[in-house]
Parts: structure tokens; C-alpha cells; sequence
């Protein structure tokens, strides 16, 4: 076996092994080769056909390009790797407890576990290793590492790693997976949303949290653009758009400082009319994921709002991830963007020593895969941060 390690870049360490190899490892791994799971996109029915987002005009293009970084405090840097090391808790704390009923995390854990990993104990429906991430923070890193490779969004290089990646992924949303199986960016979202007619999914949601710390010192405007380009590349419902918009906001506002759910009614004014009430609706105090008979699970809106709901009920990284999970179903992405919107909040200071010992991943893309922990993904945020 080759594995090349290249020089330190930063303090983030690259491993490379060629795609050809990984393809004959996955096939005997049991979770590479299973099937994609139970579906997870039960979407809004009936959806009219708006236009997307501008496409660039030419492949060659880079949308979106990154300006310099701005000076940052290091409370600023500790809350900006606190979202983006959060939001890979969250998902690797969840994973095992995926497509489980409510509270089946509390009975599992009525205290918590303080010793070893505590409560990172891997398994669920793709066989996760204890405190491995998996598709919402894979996408999450392969975006972030594009973004800061091509200074900006390039959608066609974007795409070309996420292909990649999607063909031998263990797990990857339907919707995801009908528009990545596509060769081209262009026109998969829009024949990944007629094959059901339904596309405002959380998948664009779940992996923002790098994307807004790379645009954490370009104006708001900027971030929340760039967060509803790389939606519209797999998701044509504009909803599941501005939902990564508005949690690409709540994180950029808690690394520089601010209370996220203080900005919350700011940011929402800044959602396109026809689709802010949705969103105004179910953010507000006056939700709780009792209420949410009305949505079906796995849609950007409901998504957000459990995130919002673990937010804004509790008072610490480990009680909002806690709370989020605890509402089972898809509760690795729900926890992935509560551990985002609570790391920025919180800081990487706040998230409990157990579970960022336990934290790491791979991601393949079309450069082969990359191999991350703890202190990897410190790098990849100073980097996306320009610390
Ligand atoms: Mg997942």
C-alpha cells in the first residue's frame, strides 16, 4: 500500500491514496457496498420551477471569489473552528442514532459518559467507526478544500470532487446522489428535482459550516450568495438555498461575536419574500419540534428549526448537540448544523474534550482521499479563516 504523505501545510497534514486503490479496499468493506439506506428526502410536493441562482457564464469561471481575510481576534479564530469542529461532532455523535425514534439517545446515555470517548460509540445503519463523521461534514471538507484551492466556487472543479466522492461514498442522499450522478453541474439539480418534483432537502444545508467561515470576512450579502450557489448546484428548490444561507449567517455572526439567535430576525430579512415567511415561522420562539407534524423530516425547513429549537433551549455545546440528536430520525445532520450554529457560539473551547479526541474522517474527492482529525481540521479552519 502507498500512502503519500506531503510536507505540513500549516498544521494540516494531506494523505493522498489513489482512487483506484480506495475503490478495491471499499469493496469489501460491508458499508461501502450497501445500499444507499432508507430515503431521506421527503420533500415539499408540487414545488413551481423558479430560476435558479445566475450560472456562471463561462466553466472557467470562479464565482464568488474570495477577498483577502480581515484581521481576526482569537475569539474569533476559537469560535470559527468551534463550528466547523462542531459540526463534525455533532454529525459523528448522531450518525449511530440515524433514522432512530425520539430519545432513544437519553435511553442509550441518561448521564453522560465521561470516561474514554463517552458517548462516540459508532455503528448505526453505515457501520461508523466511534467518532467518524460521515456525509454531511465529507461534503462539508471537500467544498471547504475547493473553495480555499480555486479562491472562490469553481462548479465545475466543485463537482468533479464531489462525483468522486459520491461514487464510493457509504452513505449520500438520494437527491444528492441523483444529481451527482450526473457528469455535468449543469441542469442536474433541475433533473434531480423532476424525478420527484421535490428538492428543498437539507442536504445544501448540512454542509455550509466551511464555506462560512471561508466567507466569514466578505460582506454578509457575499456569504449568504455563495451559500445559495453551491445549494443550487444539486438542489433547484431555492429553499433549500436560503436555508444554507441563513445557517451560513447564524455561524458567520457567532464567530465574530455575536449571539446568533440575536441576529436571527436580521438575517431573516434578508430572505427573498416568497420563502421568508416559511422560514420566520418555524425559527421563531414559538416552535418546537412537537409542532413539526406538518413537515416531514429531512427537509431543509425542519432541519433548521430542530437546529434553531437545540440552539435556543439549551446553554452549552454539549446540551444543544445532546438535545438535537435526542429528536432522532436524521439526527446526524441535525446535529451536524445545531454543532455548527453551538461551536459558534460556544468556541472550540466549549466542546467536550471527549469527543474531539474520538473526532475524525475521511473524504475522497477526485484527488484521492484525505484523511482527517482533530488537529487537521483546526488547520483547514485557520486556513479557511485566513488565521
Ligand atoms: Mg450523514
Amino acid at each position: 500500500m502507498i500512502i503519500v504523505k506531503f510536507p505540513k501545510i500549516g498544521s494540516h497534514y494531506i494523505y493522498v491514496i489513489p482512487e483506484f486503490f480506495l475503490r478495491s479496499i471499499r469493496c469489501y468493506s460491508p458499508r461501502s457496498c450497501s445500499s444507499r439506506g432508507p430515503m431521506r428526502a421527503h420533500l415539499k410536493p408540487g414545488v413551481s420551477l423558479p430560476a435558479a441562482a445566475p450560472s456562471p457564464k463561462s466553466s472557467s469561471n470562479i464565482v464568488h471569489p474570495l477577498g483577502a481575510a480581515k484581521p481576526l481576534s482569537s475569539v474569533n479564530i476559537d469560535r470559527g473552528r468551534g463550528a466547523l469542529l462542531g459540526s463534525a461532532v455533532g454529525d459523528a455523535l448522531g450518525a449511530p442514532f440515524e433514522f432512530m425514534a425520539p430519545g432513544t439517545f437519553r435511553q442509550r446515555f441518561p448521564e453522560p459518559v465521561l470516561e474514554g470517548h463517552g458517548e462516540m460509540i459508532g455503528g448505526g445503519s453505515f457501520g461508523w467507526r466511534p467518532g467518524e463523521f460521515t456525509d454531511d461534514t465529507q461534503m462539508a471538507v471537500i467544498m471547504a478544500e475547493n473553495i480555499l484551492e480555486r479562491r472562490g466556487i469553481d462548479p465545475v472543479s466543485l463537482w468533479a470532487n464531489w462525483r468522486a466522492w459520491s461514487q464510493s461514498a457509504a452513505d449520500c442522499g438520494l437527491l444528492t446522489s441523483a444529481a451527482l450522478s450526473r457528469s455535468s453541474w449543469r441542469g442536474s439539480a433541475k433533473a434531480a428535482h423532476e424525478q420527484s418534483g421535490r428538492s428543498a432537502a437539507n442536504g445544501a444545508l448540512m454542509r455550509v459550516t466551511g464555506l462560512a467561515l471561508a466567507y466569514a470576512s466578505a460582506p454578509l450579502e457575499e456569504a449568504i450568495a455563495a451559500a445559495r450557489y453551491q445549494a443550487q448546484l444539486t438542489h433547484y428548490d431555492p429553499a433549500a438555498g436560503w436555508g444554507a444561507a441563513i445557517a451560513t449567517a447564524l455561524i458567520r455572526a457567532g464567530i465574530h461575536d455575536q449571539d446568533p439567535l440575536s441576529e436571527l430576525e436580521a438575517v431573516l430579512e434578508l430572505v427573498a419574500y416568497e420563502e421568508r415567511e416559511a422560514f420566520a415561522s418555524i425559527l421563531s420562539e414559538a416552535w418546537h419540534p412537537d409542532d413539526e407534524s406538518a413537515l416531514a423530516n429531512a427537509t431543509v425547513w425542519t432541519c433548521l428549526a430542530q437546529a434553531v429549537w437545540a440552539l435556543r433551549s439549551s446553554s452549552s455545546f454539549e446540551e444543544a448537540v445532546v438535545a438535537a440528536i435526542s429528536l432522532g430520525h436524521d439526527a446526524d445532520t441535525v446535529a451536524c448544523v445545531t454543532g455548527a450554529l453551538a461551536g459558534s457560539r460556544y468556541g472550540l473551547s466549549a466542546i467536550p474534550e471527549r469527543w474531539l479526541a474520538a473526532l475524525h474522517g475521511e473524504a475522497m474527492s477526485a484527488k484521492g482521499i484525505r484523511i482527517y482529525q482533530r488537529q487537521n481540521l483546526i488547520g483547514l479552519a485557520d486556513q479557511l479563516l485566513g488565521a
